[in-house]
């Protein structure tokens, strides 16, 4: 079973008839002699930047049109992303059968790859499988080095952080506590708002669908301001965030997805801010970070065992229901990080 794009979305959100499932015989017997390996894929991972690869292939600014990882999916083939595998058969000197790894992965049962490359080995099974698709991988990843490296945090320093409760922001926020700030999170509805306050330990939250004035909801959570924003949905949050920014204040800018489906991005207004504040705004790409990948299990494979860090993620069961699943990103349908189910073990 495959999920494949049937059609390119030239301008606006997504639909479920964008995507088809197929069935293919595949004979999951690797050739002797070659070097392929053959996966069962079991856990994969929805991130919004695979929005990007659903529009129609034009040359975007700064994106790197030569990377596949980030080129336009083609139309009729699987669509793929990140994912948790088990190798089932291999000629591959480095891969045998059994071994359980995390990577580029595409959205059908199973896999067979000539030569892989860039994949990670499980270094532990002890803790869910799925927790490498989000905690233990790239999203777990980028709060870490986006947060850490990009911020600098100090102690006492006032932390804020938007979509705070999915992938990403409910581990900055945990991470913010960690290093001794105060933080707040906005998330967009009330049952996500428990969470940051209840589960993820956040010292405030709100839900910003039901707040008029976004500046003013900012001034009443920091009325000293925001040392450090850790940015993932940009647009009218980033400009109040703007006006509410301490002098030598961080942004970390991670994503802007409220601005993904719009034909044209919003304008941001309020940028003198930065001048006169003298803010640091700081984009990155975690795939960078990815040869970092051993100093950050040694940080958060302890606090997960000991209970530091906590994580919640949003299962939805079978391929067939991949698609739906991932167009939840960009309504908010995910409590937490969205992992699309193919197999449990
Ligand atoms: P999430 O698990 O947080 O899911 C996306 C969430 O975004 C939704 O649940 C929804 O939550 C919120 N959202 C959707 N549309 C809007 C909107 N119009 N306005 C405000 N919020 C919206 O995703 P991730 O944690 O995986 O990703 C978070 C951000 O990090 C994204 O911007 C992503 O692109 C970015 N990212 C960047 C990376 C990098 O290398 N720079 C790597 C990975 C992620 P709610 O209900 O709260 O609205």
């Amino acid at each position: 079973k495959q999920v494949v794009l049937k059609e390119y979305v030239a301008a606006g959100f997504p639909k479920e008839s964008h995507f088809g499932v197929t069935t293919a015989a595949i004979n999951l017997k690797v050739p002797d002699g070659s070097n392929a390996v053959a996966f069962k894929n079991l856990f994969l991972s929805c991130d919004p930047y695979m929005r990007s690869r659903l529009s129609p292939p034009v040359h975007r600014d700064g994106a790197d049109e030569t990377d596949p990882e980030f080129s336009p999916f083609r139309i009729g083939a699987p669509i793929s992303g990140l994912g948790v595998s088990k190798v089932v058969d291999s000629g591959h000197p480095d891969y045998k059968k059994g071994d359980l790894v995390w990577g580029g992965t595409a959205w059908e049962e199973y896999s067979i790859i000539e030569n892989p490359k860039g994949l990670f080995k499980i270094p532990d099974p002890s803790v869910p499988l799925s927790y490498y698709t989000g905690i233990l991988g790239m999203p777990g990843m980028t709060a870490y080095f986006g947060f850490y490296d990009i911020c600098a945090p100090k102690k006492g320093e006032y932390v804020f952080v938007s979509a705070a409760s999915g992938a990403v922001g409910q581990l900055v926020g945990q991470f913010a506590k960690l290093a001794g700030c105060y933080v707040v999170g906005s998330a967009g509805t009330n049952e996500k708002v428990e969470l940051l306050k209840n589960k993820f330990g956040f010292d405030e939250a709100f839900n910003y669908k039901e707040v008029d004035d976004l500046d003013a909801a900012l001034k009443r959570c920091f009325p000293e301001g925001i040392d450090i924003y850790f940015e993932n949905v940009g647009g009218k949050t980033l400009d109040a965030v703007l006006l509410n920014m301490r002098v030598h204040g961080r942004i970390s800018a991670c994503g802007m997805i409220s601005q993904y489906n719009l034909e044209q991005p919003e304008g941001v207004h309020n940028l003198m801010t930065i001048v006169y504040k003298r803010v640091r705004i700081e984009g990155f790409v975690v795939t960078d970070y990815f040869p970092r990948y051993a100093e950050f299990l040694g940080k958060m494979l302890p606090w997960i065992k000991e209970g530091k860090i906590v994580y919640v993620e949003d299962f939805a069961e079978g391929l067939e229901n991949g698609p739906a699943a991932l167009l939840g990103l960009f309504s908010g349908r995910n409590v937490g990080k969205q992992v699309v189910a193919v197999a449990r073990q």
